[in-house]
């Protein structure tokens, strides 16, 4: 079952189920069975069916300890989601995987319209959390879920700042719980791909850029900037950054060494790759004004 299965075979009566789970994410684990007759006000036998086959088609998870409950599985959310974003005409129609980074799904979705965007579901605790762990503000009693909807909203706010002040970001189009919606940078491939460029310097000049106006103009720093997270449009030599939940503000006490790895990182891979001849302190001092 994937998220264009589900979304064909759901009911009124299916979502309506799913809704009242999700309304009580934050109290409890498994949500009681008596809690979702009150909440779905929906005759004992049609519940029973809906659960039933909610169960089994995996958008929901049983305990049938002292309590008899139910939570949301991932599944479960990317639906809802999806289902907010086609009610608020946000995407008519969700496209193929264009890809499975370390914390997320990044779908292609379609506009009513025509228009191409990137629908991307966040993911968090879906890998071991490698070195961005220290930087993240999330408790970590919350549940993946709610974790991943807090690193979209972060992500989404970002993006709204970076876009605002001119930064090279994807513009950003909407958020529904643990997914962001943004433009999709048509014909970009990833910077780690190494493509050939006519204007290495105008990419590696579009990087910095977006490095300074995020830390002058918004006040943040990426804190996980690397040939994976920056995408190209060779035939323009257009850069833009992506992935931003993990942004640390300014005065965090990491910021400092966060903004110079992303640099380093920056100015070591155009070098190597493209001959860029750029010096990680020069560039530090221009980003700064110094
Ligand atoms: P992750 O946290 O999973 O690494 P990213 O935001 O880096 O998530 O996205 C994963 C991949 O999806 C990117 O490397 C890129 O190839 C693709 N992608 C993401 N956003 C866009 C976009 N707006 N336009 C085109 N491709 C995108
Ligand atoms: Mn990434």
């Amino acid at each position: 079952m994937n998220i264009h299965e589900a979304l064909k075979v759901l009911t009124p009566d299916d979502i309506r189920v799913l809704q009242a789970i999700e309304k009580y994410l934050k109290q409890y684990e498994f949500v009681p069975i008596e809690v979702l007759e009150r909440t779905t006000r929906l005759p004992p036998h049609r519940l029973e069916r809906s659960l039933y086959k909610l169960n089994s088609l995996k958008l929901i998870r049983r305990q049938s300890a002292a309590t008899l409950g139910y939570r949301l599985t991932i599944l479960a959310y990317d639906v809802l989601a999806v289902l907010s974003l086609m009610k608020r005409g946000v995407i008519e129609a969700l496209g193929d995987k264009l890809g499975v980074g370390k914390e997320s799904d990044v779908y292609l979705g379609i506009a009513p319209g025509g228009k191409k965007l990137a629908v991307k579901f966040h993911r968090v605790g879906r890998t071991s959390f490698r070195h961005v762990v220290r930087h993240r503000t999330y408790k970590v009693e919350d549940s993946w879920l709610l974790q991943s909807k807090v690193s979209a909203q972060r992500e989404f706010a970002a993006l709204r700042e970076l876009y605002e002040v001119g930064a090279k970001v994807p513009k950003p189009i909407d958020r529904s719980r643990h997914v962001v919606v943004t433009e999709l940078i048509e014909g970009a491939v990833e910077l780690s791909e190494k493509p050939a460029l006519n204007d290495p310097l105008k990419a590696f000049g579009d990087v910095i850029e977006t490095i300074a106006k995020a830390y002058n103009d918004v006040g943040i720093v990426h804190g996980d900037l690397s040939e994976y997270n920056i995408i190209v449009i060779p035939e323009t030599s257009e850069a833009y950054v992506i992935d931003w939940p993990q942004y640390v503000e300014k005065d965090h006490p990491s910021a400092e060494k966060l903004l110079r790895r992303d640099v380093e990182y920056v100015v070591r891979f155009f070098k190597k790759v493209y001959g860029v001849p750029a010096e990680t302190e020069e560039v530090l001092r221009a980003i700064k004004g110094e």
